[in-house]
């Protein structure tokens, strides 16, 4: 039966992390997770990567768009003139929902002020987006199956 065990024991060791208990090299957890970039097609880091909206015209609507450091401000300035042109309230609105599904709230869209107002609103927001005041994140990776 020692034998046995010493047998047992070697083979398992020799199969992987789980037998050699504390001495198994850490797997990193928090590996960055990789991006593509919509406009050039590259993967970046997400520290490199900016959210942005950006209309997509199959969908008729505001899309979150990956964009990296060289793509995104004419993605933004494409998008930012698109909400300017608006003429519509239909497309006021789906600009207020963008945000909204982002968890940012325009307060004069929720209380239905004037497109004007929720235009002015939104145009400070893509604003922000340029600055850096207002930063739009990934969600939450799902476990793969
Ligand atoms: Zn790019």
């Amino acid at each position: 039966m020692r034998f046995f065990n010493r047998l047992f024991k070697r083979t398992k060791s020799k199969e992987g992390n789980e037998a050699q208990g504390g001495t198994a090299a850490p797997i990193p957890q928090e590996r960055e997770r990789q991006v593509f970039c919509s406009g050039c097609f590259t993967v970046l880091p997400e520290s490199n990567i900016h959210l942005i909206p950006c209309y997509n015209d199959t969908l008729r609507n505001y899309v979150t768009t990956y964009r990296c450091e060289s793509c995104w401000l004419d993605g933004i300035d494409e998008t930012r003139e698109r909400i300017e042109l608006a003429e519509s309230s239909s497309d006021i609105e789906l600009a207020a929902e963008f945000f909204k599904r982002h968890a940012v709230f325009i307060h004069e869209y929720l209380r239905g002020d004037p497109p004007e107002d929720v235009k002015r609103a939104l145009l400070r927001l893509i604003d922000l987006l340029k600055t850096g005041g207002l930063k739009l994140r990934i969600g939450k990776t799902e476990q793969m199956q």
